[in-house]
């Protein structure tokens, strides 16, 4: 499935993304007797096990019996718009790390961001007035959807719920200004994940995703996830031993080579307002951000 969150008349819902369109689940349930209860991605992922099948089902009903929707999102949100922890993956791809002057990590090399950063498709970023060096960072989001502790990394991807697209926005010259990078990449808006999150059923194997970034559609980062130094599910085990993960945690995974920074400084283009950058992994959709104004 593809789920899709948005606001509807300022509530937060869910909607499945199908090959007809969005199909509001409240509505479907009510359809099938359920209720109009308020679906929303922390439903789904509070209740993972009782609901996921269930949900499949309803759809292929839908889709079955050509449900048109009744609603439309008023607005498109990140797949789960307010993760606990968002934690981050640096350097997790040789040439990437190479690109930036630095070592090959021997672990994964951990930071985060808050919810402050979390924006959908299609939302504008509007960075801070001295961030001057602004650059994106094409990632694979893991969504968690069961509480993990000290999980066997054989076990580990049985703890997800499903991935999407992530795009690290980073101000690198917040990001270096100390030796802590938080502030380069905890900005508002420096986290935009979607359009929506694809369950764990469709993705058989997160670790061989071709990963695209485009800056005003042009290529600019191509990879795949294959060359991730740290798996996914080594990542959910290594960081499930420190810290316990919750349904609806995300880990972004960490970017590819071919980021702004890792260019000769003299050919340097940062991002500026106007632009626009998308990401694509495969079979997860396209993650489009607009750069907007900076803050005054
Ligand atoms: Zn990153």
């Amino acid at each position: 499935m593809r789920l899709v969150s948005g606001l509807l008349q300022g509530r937060e819902q869910l909607w499945w993304d199908t090959p007809q369109g969005l199909l509001r689940v409240g509505y479907v349930a009510g359809l099938r007797g359920q209720g109009d209860l308020a679906w929303t991605m922390d439903r789904y992922l509070a209740n993972l096990d009782s609901v996921h099948d269930l949900l499949q089902s309803w759809v292929h009903w839908a889709e079955d019996n050509r449900v048109v929707t009744d609603h439309l999102p008023d607005v498109m949100l990140a797949p789960v718009t307010h993760p606990g922890k968002i934690l981050c993956v640096g350097l997790n791809y040789r040439p990437h790390a190479k690109e930036s002057h630095m070592e090959i990590p021997n672990d994964p090399v951990l930071f985060n961001k808050y919810c402050n950063a979390v924006v959908g498709s299609e939302y504008p970023v509007h960075p801070p007035a001295d961030a001057h060096q602004l650059d994106y960072e094409a990632e694979l989001v893991v969504v968690m959807g069961r509480q993990a502790v000290n999980v066997a990394e054989s076990e580990a991807l049985r703890y997800v719920a499903g991935y999407c697209n992530g795009n690290d926005v980073s101000a690198r010259d917040l990001q270096f200004r100390t030796s802590q990078w938080l502030l380069g990449k905890a900005a508002d808006g420096f986290g935009p994940m979607g359009p929506y999150l694809v369950t764990r059923d469709e993705i058989p194997d997160p670790d061989q995703l071709e990963i695209v970034c485009r800056r005003n559609g042009i290529e600019v980062q191509h990879s795949n996830t294959r060359y991730m130094i740290f798996s996914c599910a080594f990542l959910v085990s290594y960081i499930s031993r420190y810290v316990t993960l919750e349904p609806g945690d995300v880990i972004f995974t960490g970017t590819p080579e071919g980021v702004i920074l890792g260019q000769p400084e003299s050919e340097r283009q940062w991002l500026k307002a106007g632009e626009t950058v998308s990401v694509s992994i495969e079979g997860l959709g396209e993650l489009i951000t607009p750069i907007g104004h900076w803050k005054e």
